[in-house]
């Protein structure tokens, strides 16, 4: 998979190897281009993919968003048939555990409901008691708004049931590092070449076009396409390109902590699922292993911590999160039992202002740029890759996207996804994240 000479040429540069730039030089190469990935990492998904929770979800509060991510779901489902390939290194696995959203923290779950119902998704509406009764371990007690330990509400008895709903077809991928292998591999049987250990140090422009990128050991690669797919390095990326003056939006990496916690009987992967719970401002779901991972939906209460670069983040889980998060797992899953040393893992997102990617082109031409995944484009990542292949063929051929988007219509599920949504020049509507 890794190529080591010095000078090289090719039709399309990806700029990262995680899960997004696999998945898009893999269709990139399927399309017929030659296609060179440059990573500064040592191999596929080593990046914030690594650090993913891998959920595999449908709904979203955009009916693109959920289309998307119906057919990208669809891909992980039958993942050998999405590849046309067999991982020597092993094949990641989807696990379908259902997942249920929980109503609270001005979440609209008539709108996910209605969008999911608009793409044929099969949706079942829950009371209070029929959550007790799905799911056991469950308590459906509502506790909002999200609070911190330190607050007497987050102590205070459940003031009614919560109502919620549940998608059986949702789930999660076994391994996200393995499913970025999975699809460089399958990129590197379609002819595509990965750069490993090799950062990105300038973006070579001539004229109105980029040109190549260079090395921080010297060397060059040229291209007449180049794909940002930095993760949350990407806003290092468009200032080399010099691409920024027309976005609309920022992309800022977010550090993330996400703990895990032994798995009581009542709640683990036999009999749990992916809960969604902004009434406490988290969302959790049983992990391989006999454990539960629960992460943050940013509720107000919580502090949001940006980083000027992701090498700042923290190495390991803080004791005021595993407090926090652990006590609020408590409040839902009344048998946890809290081990007395924090465990879990931390990771970064690449965040816009209302938290929707930019699946674009740049005011440079042949520049692209799949980023500011915002902490839920795992999911989406196989159909990204098809996106942003089919954008970039429509735009070299003389298509005006910015004004004419392309919209595709998925082969698998014979949705529509208008890829205009995800423009770098939408309007954005500042909201916070949805887990
Ligand atoms: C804690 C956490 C939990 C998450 N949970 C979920 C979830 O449950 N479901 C879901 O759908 N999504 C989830 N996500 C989001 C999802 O994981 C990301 O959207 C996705 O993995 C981003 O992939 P990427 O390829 O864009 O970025 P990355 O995986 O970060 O890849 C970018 C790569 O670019 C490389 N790179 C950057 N700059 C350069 C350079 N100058 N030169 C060379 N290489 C460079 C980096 O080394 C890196 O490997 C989660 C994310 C985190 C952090």
């Amino acid at each position: 998979m890794t190529t080591d000479t010095d000078s090289l040429a090719c039709d399309a540069i990806v700029v990262g190897a995680g899960v997004i730039g696999c998945a898009i030089a893999l269709e990139l190469a399927r399309g017929g281009r030659s296609v060179i990935v440059v990573d500064s990492k040592g191999g596929p998904g080593h990046g914030s993919t690594s650090a993913s929770s891998a959920i595999i979800r449908f709904h979203y509060m955009h009916l693109t968003e959920s289309a998307l991510a119906w057919e990208a779901g669809h891909r992980y489902m039958q993942w050998e048939r999405h590849l046309g390939a067999v991982d020597p290194a092993g094949m990641a696995q989807f696990i379908q555990t259902g997942g249920m959203v929980l109503e609270g923290g001005g979440y609209d779950l008539e709108r996910m409901v209605s969008n999911l119902r608009t793409l044929g998704v099969d949706v079942r509406e829950l009371s209070g008691p029929e959550i007790a009764e799905m799911y056991p371990g469950v308590d459906p007690g509502k506790y909002g708004p999200p609070a911190l330990p330190d607050d007497d509400h987050f102590w205070a008895d459940a003031d009614g049931e919560l109502v919620a709903f549940h998608v059986e077809a949702c789930g999660q991928m076994d391994d996200p590092q393995l499913a970025a292998n999975n699809l460089a591999y399958a990129a590197s049987v379609n002819g595509a070449q990965f750069l490993f250990n090799r950062s990105v140090s300038d973006v070579i422009i001539e004229g109105a076009r980029v040109a190549g990128v260079e090395l921080s050991d010297g060397s060059r690669v040229v291209a007449p396409i180049v794909v940002n797919a930095a993760g949350p390095w990407s806003s290092q990326l468009n200032r080399m390109a010099d691409v920024l003056s027309d976005f609309t939006m920022t992309t800022r990496p977010m550090e993330q902590e996400v703990i895990s916690v032994p798995a009581p009987e009542s709640f683990n992967l036999s009999n749990g699922t992916v809960i969604t719970d902004p009434d406490v401002g988290t969302y959790f779901r049983p992990h391989q292993g006999g454990t539960i991972i629960v992460g943050g939906l940013e509720a107000d209460c919580d502090p949001v911590v940006f980083l000027d670069k992701p090498e700042d983040a923290i190495e390991s889980v803080s004791a005021e999160t595993w407090n926090v998060q652990s006590l609020r797992l408590a409040r839902r899953i009344p048998d946890l039992v809290i081990p007395g040393r924090p465990s879990g893992i931390v990771g970064v997102y690449d965040v816009t202002e209302d938290w929707i990617p930019i699946y674009d082109r740049t005011s440079l031409d042949g520049f692209y740029v799949a980023i500011g995944t915002s902490g839920h484009a795992f999911k989406q990542a196989p159909y990204v890759g098809v996106l942003m292949a089919l954008l970039i063929d429509e735009v070299e051929a003389g298509r005006d996207h910015d004004n004419d988007p392309v919209v595709a219509v998925a082969p698998w599920t014979g949705v529509e996804v208008n890829v205009g949504h995800f423009s770098r020049l939408r309007d954005v509507l500042p909201q916070r994240g949805m887990g």
